[in-house]
């Protein structure tokens, strides 16, 4: 047995691994810090819904530049697009999802509230007296409930048309597939990605954002020969486990999931997924799938347009085939702060909270932190010089062990500390936030300096 195979089975029997990390924590510390807290939060929040604070949206687009450098910029065989969140209601019909985008759900008769079937065993009812478990609670059969969400569009209520708002954002893709191949000049095998929200009307969204009714997707579809799928599947599943490494999680956290024969979708050869390590046990972020010819061909019947290619040389007409990789950005996020967040204990004693993203994810890169409130002309005047290129803080409130601390906790790499000697040596006191090592660095040559470390190329 691999090790892989052990790590499935025993949480098939329900010995799950867990992160040690407590959830709670987590959710405090990035509603404190401004990472990510309930949407409508003075109304008492909706379930399932989330806020990116000032911290947050940085980390967000952070995740998100890196997949759209590392999937469209740096290859020249993915092209990107921003698709409409709403698309003809056939298209929904052709994907399948009217028909058969549902969970199975029962209804507690005592109660009244709503779970999903597949999700009963092991919990507990929040409302019936002492929770008991919720498999003993009286229950209905499991019926099928669409997780699309519908929207009415049109001005006069007689002539309205049903749309849904989109349940992923690869459909846009397949219905865009011919336009996006002839005016980019591509030529099969190529890809198409995009960023983008996606909205499911989850039954029970739970563990913070990990499960929500509107989130983010970045996903990219691959065409290519049928002849050349299983191959393209292993190296999109390299690149993709490369990418997460990149990004800086560590390597014991992560691991592929292969789905078993009977949780295959009817179309698809093979699906993976990339699993993290939660405080709620082993879950996917992202999936690696062998689509088929299965949403061309369907779009191809609903819409009456041709989407075959035909191979220049061979003159050979085919469907192509298609290999997706699907990431979820909130549950990236979510996976990096748990992956990134550590207490240690530091001399005299003190636990020192430190986020130890990798500085291309971290919101803030630098922060300047003047010695004395006496010093911020000159360290303001720095703060512009390196806010031109690279995300800087300014903070001159309280002493600066406490502001020092402040950056650990949100996961500034670097602080760079402006004192009274500057004027006269024209340097700076660098601090690492991992090492909490501490350097004189010259003024001139800073930004250079700071970048390289960013970027990791110093
Ligand atoms: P799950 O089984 O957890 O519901 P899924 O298999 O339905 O996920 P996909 O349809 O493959 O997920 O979607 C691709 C990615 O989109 C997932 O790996 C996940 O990161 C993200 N995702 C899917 N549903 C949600 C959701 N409700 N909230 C946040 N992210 C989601």
């Amino acid at each position: 047995m691999t090790e892989q195979d052990e790590a499935q089975a025993s949480a098939e029997k329900g010995e799950q691994e867990r992160n040690p990390l407590a959830m709670e924590t987590l959710v405090a510390l990035c509603a404190s810090r401004g990472f990510i807290f309930p949407s409508s939060e003075v109304y008492g929040g909706i379930n399932g819904f989330w806020d990116y604070g000032p911290l947050g949206v940085e980390l967000k687009n952070n995740v998100k530049a890196a997949w759209w450098q590392r999937m469209v910029r740096m290859r020249t065989d993915v092209v990107g697009i921003d698709s409409a969140i709403i698309s003809h209601p056939r298209a929904w019909e052709a994907s399948g999802h009217v028909d058969h985008f549902s969970d199975p759900m029962v209804d507690c008769r005592n109660c009244k509230r709503r779970f999903r079937a597949d999700q009963i065993e092991g919990e507990r009812c929040p409302e019936a007296p002492k929770k008991r478990a919720l498999p003993e609670c009286d229950l209905t059969d499991a019926r099928d409930f669409n997780l699309m969400l519908q929207t009415q569009i049109g001005a006069s209520v007689d002539a309205q048309v049903t749309a849904y708002l989109r349940p992923e954002t690869c459909q846009p893709i397949f219905t865009d597939f011919k336009r996006v191949r002839e005016s980019a000049r591509q030529k099969v095998p190529f890809g198409i990605a995009q960023i983008g929200k996606a909205f499911r009307n989850e039954i029970t969204p739970r563990n913070f954002t990990f499960r929500s009714r509107e989130f983010e997707q970045a996903e990219m579809e691959f065409f290519c020969h049928p002849s050349q799928r299983d191959e393209w599947f292993a190296t999109w599943r390299e690149e993709r486990m490369r990418f997460h490494l990149e990004i800086g999680f560590d390597e014991q956290n992560l691991r592929f999931r292969p789905h078993a024969p009977d949780e295959l979708a009817h179309y698809a050869n093979a699906a993976e997924d990339v699993e993290f390590l939660f405080p709620f046990g082993w879950q996917e972020i992202e999936g690696v799938h062998d689509r088929g010819d299965w949403d061309l061909s369907r779009h191809s019947e609903f819409s009456g347009k041709d989407l075959i290619v035909t191979d220049e040389e061979t003159k050979e007409r085919y469907t192509p085939m298609v290999i997706e990789t699907s990431m979820g950005v909130d549950r990236t996020c979510l996976a990096l702060l748990v992956n990134a967040y550590t207490e240690e204990e530091v001399e005299g004693g003190e636990t020192r909270n430190v986020m130890r993203l990798s500085p291309e994810i971290a919101p803030i890169k630098v922060a300047v932190l003047p010695l004395s409130k006496k010093l911020a002309e000159p360290a303001r005047a720095l703060h512009a010089d390196l806010s031109r290129t690279l995300n800087t803080f300014y903070d001159d409130a309280g002493n600066i062990g406490r502001r020092y601390r402040r950056q650990d906790e949100v996961g500034t790499p670097f602080c760079v500390t402006y004192d009274f000697d500057s004027q006269d040596d024209a340097k700076v006191t660098v601090r690492e936030r991992d090492t909490m090592d501490q350097a004189r660095i010259p003024l001139d040559g800073l930004a250079r300096y700071l970048r390289e470390r960013v970027e990791g190329t110093a």
